[in-house]
């Protein structure tokens, strides 16, 4: 999959697609702001995806251009997405990914919901080296 320039809104993203109601999607939860759905690979027991509702590649270019109203909602969106999923007691972990150094596959800002189990270290192990990382330079 050829990696996004992270600079331009495409239009054509799967997570644009989701919003304008062409692709499906397992809905948590939905309001003005934003959209939180079930993640198609799920990497924990429980993995959901919160997307702001407007077209947004990254949190920077979100905190940039968003207005205070959609940048209130759209974290207001993902603590109630936590709540829904029963994740507060015993805990979960958001992640948000931003460009080619952290894997970012869609081009439209998504916090990922982890958890329903130990969810293990922050950050897998190898970045000093010892175990061979793909190049994404
Ligand atoms: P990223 O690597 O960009 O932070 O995460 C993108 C996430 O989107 C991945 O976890 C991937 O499984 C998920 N994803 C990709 N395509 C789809 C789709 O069509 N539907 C859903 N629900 N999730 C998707």
């Amino acid at each position: 999959m050829p990696m996004p320039d992270f600079k331009t809104y495409d239009d054509s993203n799967i997570f644009a697609m989701i919003l304008r109601g062409e692709i499906p999607n397992k809905t948590v939860y939905e309001d003005d702001h934003a959209l939180a759905f079930h993640d198609i690979n799920p990497q924990a027991p429980v993995h959901v995806l919160v997307i702001p509702k407007g077209k947004y590649i990254s949190m920077v270019d979100f905190t940039a251009k968003a207005s205070d109203a959609e940048i209130a909602g759209f974290f207001r969106a993902v603590g109630k997405t936590a709540e829904i999923l029963d994740l507060p007691d015993p805990g979960y972990r958001l992640l948000v990914n931003h460009g080619p150094h952290s894997h970012q596959e869609v081009p439209h800002l998504h916090v990922h919901i982890f958890g329903g189990k130990h969810v293990g270290p922050l950050l897998m192990r190898g970045w000093e080296g010892k175990i061979k990382m793909p190049n994404m330079d």
